[in-house]
């Protein structure tokens, strides 16, 4: 088949791992018979300093011409005044809300070869295997707010309507269906109006899914039972923030944030595809980043967008196999173990393919 993908490298290790997943792409495609066409553009902190706006029109459109949307991470230092106009992370917001890609898919899973180094004892790592559904167009991320300055007072606000709740819902109930059929929505209905409605949304769009077994937790109890009982979850429904910080948590499940992918979804096939981390300036620049969150996203854009399912699992399979036999990034390597670099890791995963 003939793609074309929209490829957004932009700040910290963001240039580093989009440089590996688009040599795997390439592989892939002269594996499978596929012509990928990459079409790069800037965003972040690189688009300020080239054009003073975080997410420039000629992004946009080469967005817009593509089947989908390939993306490192946004930020660092060097952009992060708290008193500047314009953050490298509107860029993202915007181009998320610009394709109302409302639905944001982030598995989790945990690697038999990672349970032994891994920070939570090996019983309760056994068969966890989650999918994060984090609304991602609404909620406090993009309500009314004051903007930052020098004042004494400033205001976010959280507020969803029926039909966002809606929407995504039916993204998560349908994913439990194509599962193991569970799924917890997490809210603070104790507490916050538009976590009330969000759940009284959630009970009513259940009537449509009676086959998937529905629970609710407050995501305050949710944040223990995420490392208390996480093999027990199958797929998980959250608003923008609580659904942005569960996810984080649950990277120490699979061993590091440098692990987790996403996808950014829309009712149509067209997606955002990004690993969850940001652009670790602590490591950019040194080959230490693990790629395998932004493979696994490669692999979420081949399976999502281009429906070639074959394709991404034979990602996901060489993922495994490079990790079973030894080989990990330094963020993975446990005592005695000798790390090995970004693009070795990434050649270990192309011989396997
Ligand atoms: P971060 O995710 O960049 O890093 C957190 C920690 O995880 C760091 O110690 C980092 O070294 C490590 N890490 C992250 N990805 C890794 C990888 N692939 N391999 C190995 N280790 C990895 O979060 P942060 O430090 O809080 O934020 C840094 C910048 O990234 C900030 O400007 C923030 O706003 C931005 N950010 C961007 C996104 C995004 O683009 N989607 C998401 C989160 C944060």
């Amino acid at each position: 088949m003939k793609a074309t993908i929209a490829v957004l490298p932009g700040d910290g290790i963001g240039p580093e791992v989009v440089g590996q997943a688009t040599d795997l792409l390439a592989h892939i495609a002269e594996k499978y018979g596929h012509e990928f066409t990459f079409v790069e553009g800037v965003i972040g902190g690189i688009a300020i300093d080239d054009t003073g706006d975080p997410l420039p029109p000629e992004t946009v459109q080469i967005c817009e011409a593509a089947d989908a949307i390939l993306l490192g991470a946004v930020g660092g230092p060097k952009w992060s005044d708290p008193t500047a106009s314009v953050q490298p992370e509107r860029g993202l917001l915007e181009l998320r809300q610009h394709f109302g890609l409302f639905a944001n898919l982030r598995p989790v899973k945990t690697y038999p070869a990672l349970v032994e180094h891994a920070p939570l004892r090996a019983e309760l790592l056994e068969n966890v295997d989650i999918l994060f559904v984090r609304e991602l167009v609404s909620g406090i991320y993009f309500g009314a707010r004051q903007e930052q300055g020098d004042g004494d007072e400033s205001h976010d606000t959280m507020s969803y309507s029926r039909g966002e709740v809606e929407q995504v819902a039916n993204v998560a109930f349908r994913a439990a269906q194509g599962r193991r059929k569970k799924l917890c929505s997490v809210d603070k209905a104790n507490v916050l109006a538009s976590m009330r409605l969000w759940r009284r949304t959630v009970v009513e769009v259940h009537e449509e899914y009676e086959d998937v077994e529905l629970e609710h937790l407050l995501v305050d109890a949710a944040t223990m039972h995420l490392l208390t009982r996480p093999g027990s979850f199958d797929v998980i429904v959250a608003g923008n923030m609580f659904g942005d910080i569960l996810s984080d948590e649950a990277s120490v499940l699979a061993g590091s944030l440098g692990m987790l992918p996403s996808a950014s979804l829309r009712a149509d096939h067209f997606g955002l595809y990004e690993p969850v981390h940001g652009s670790a300036p602590d490591i950019a620049g040194q080959g230490l980043a693990n790629p395998i969150g932004m493979f696994l996203s490669a692999a979420m854009l081949l399976r999502y967008s281009l429906q070639l399912e074959a394709e991404a699992q034979a990602i996901e399979s060489a993922i495994d196999a490079a990790l079973e036999a030894g080989l990990r990034t330094a963020d993975i390597a446990g005592a005695g173990e000798t790390p090995v670099s970004t693009s070795e890791f990434t050649a270990a995963v192309l011989s396997r393919l």
